[in-house]
């Protein structure tokens, strides 16, 4: 990928390898902006993400990268921050980073793409659980804390599929993403999840390319091996919907770059 703005290290506690193996595997695939965007840590879920007292060596190792292979890949600094009310820390959304992605990986709580409590899919109207994940990133980008939607799809990770179009569950959410001025990211992890697919899906890019919201790429890389790992599909699918330029960012600052 030219542009890849979304990548872990060992320090959220689930992804494997060292941020130089990670880079090697950025710049054996031409990949000109490549981003460390780790789990931010959250006094909610700590388990799964960097520890508050992580931050600065996380920061620190991520700048020295960019210093040593500045003359062969331009390095970015970010975070992936979890939307959620009352947990979110302003040591996190101040940080001098690049940018920020807002996900949202939990619903009143719940840690709806962990696979330990898939059985909550059950237990209530699936159209509900769609339709409170859409409000939940309409919200998110009310909130304008961030620069980049991620995985704007994710409630379909395994493949738990609404009766009710996605597009009417989504378009108010398409909307505040548009009026809040964020960047919509292509993710490739869905690929590697029951549901095979990009985020956001084809239907949801369409609409996204309708409204004129800028996209980005990340791989959601937790192993260097995972580094621009089904490149071609998504350029494919953001050439076949019209885009032809992605969003990097520089202290949060959007650039275009063609691809
Ligand atoms: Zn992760
Ligand atoms: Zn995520």
């Amino acid at each position: 990928m030219i542009v890849d703005l979304h990548n872990h290290t060992i320090l959220c506690n689930h992804a494997t390898g060292s941020i130089d193996e990670y880079i090697q595997k950025a710049i054996e695939t031409k990949t000109a902006y490549f981003g460390f965007s780790d789990h931010a840590p959250m006094d909610f879920d700590p388990k799964y993400r960097m520890s508050f007292e992580q931050m600065q060596k996380y920061e620190e190792d991520v700048l020295n990268a960019k210093e040593k292979y500045k003359n062969k890949i331009n390095i970015l600094l970010g975070y992936e921050v979890d939307y959620l009310k009352g947990h979110m820390d302003d040591r996190v959304l101040n940080a001098k980073v690049d940018y920020l992605i807002g996900s949202v990986h939990f619903i009143e709580g719940w840690g709806f793409d962990n696979p330990e409590f898939i059985g909550k899919y059950e237990e209530q109207d699936i159209d509900e659980i769609w339709q409170k994940y859409f409000d939940t990133i309409e919200e998110m980008a009310n909130s304008k804390l961030f620069d980049i939607v991620g995985h704007i799809d994710l409630i379909k990770v395994f493949k738990f599929m609404p009766k009710k179009e996605i597009s009417l569950i989504a378009k108010n959410a398409l909307v505040a993403i548009k009026k809040a001025d964020m960047v919509l990211e292509i993710n490739v992890a869905g690929y590697r999840k029951p549901v095979e697919e990009a985020y956001p899906s084809l239907t949801l890019l369409e609409l996204a390319f309708k409204l004129n919201i800028p996209i980005t790429f990340g791989s959601d890389a937790h192993e260097p091996n995972q580094v621009s790992l089904f490149n071609d599909k998504v350029i494919k699918l953001a050439k076949d919907v019209g885009y032809t330029e992605c969003v990097y960012f520089q202290n949060h600052k959007r650039k275009f770059i063609k691809f």
